[in-house]
């Protein structure tokens, strides 16, 4: 399925200079939805993973879908002060300021399996803290799912040696 045709490049969004990527002309077509979680659930059900985790907002909309077609539970890491129960942290550099991720402490068993889902790849800023919190509660990771990866930005390197699918490439 041709994705790129589905997803509409924003000029000089949410600044001048960058081309956003919008997905909701992609999750807005059900065929294409259908799709996107179906290669994500090829790519990993043999890995077997035991729980789906997506970073808000744009990583819920693909991981819940995965982890109900997978049978697996599905895990929120969210921006600070949203998550109501005992929670960790991580603050994280962005180009301009800091920051933070949050997941409930309680939201991964040591030893777990965990496919980590996000829309997609830039500078791998997002995804680099999402999988530190994952690490600390001891979770496994064995990959990450992505609709869309800015190959120039080389956030894959910052995921070096994991299995990263990107379904959509951009320079
Ligand atoms: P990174 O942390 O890898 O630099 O940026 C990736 C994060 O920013 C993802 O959570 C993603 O949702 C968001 N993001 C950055 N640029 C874009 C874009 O052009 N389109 C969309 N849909 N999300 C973006």
């Amino acid at each position: 399925m041709d994705l790129k045709s589905l997803i509409r490049e924003v000029p000089d969004f949410p600044k001048p200079g960058i081309s956003f990527k919008d997905i909701t002309t992609l999750l807005k077509d059900g065929a294409a939805l259908r799709y996107v979680v179906d290669q994500f659930d090829g790519h990993f059900r043999a890995a077997r993973p035991d729980v789906i985790v997506g970073a808000e907002s744009r990583g819920f909309i693909l991981g819940a879908p995965l982890a109900y077609q997978l049978g697996v539970g599905f895990v929120l890491v969210r921006k600070p002060g949203k998550l109501p129960a005992a929670k960790e942290r991580i603050t994280y550099d962005l180009e301009y300021g800091q920051d933070a991720l949050e997941i409930h402490v309680d939201a991964i068993q040591p030893g777990q399996k965990v496919v980590i889902v996000d829309d997609l790849l830039a500078t791998g800023g997002t995804i680099s803290a999402t999988a530190e919190l994952v690490k600390r509660l001891g979770g496994v990771i064995v990959g990450f799912a992505f609709i869309i990866e800015l190959d120039a930005l080389k956030g894959r390197d910052r995921l070096a040696g994991y299995d990263v699918l990107s379904l959509v490439h951009y320079d």
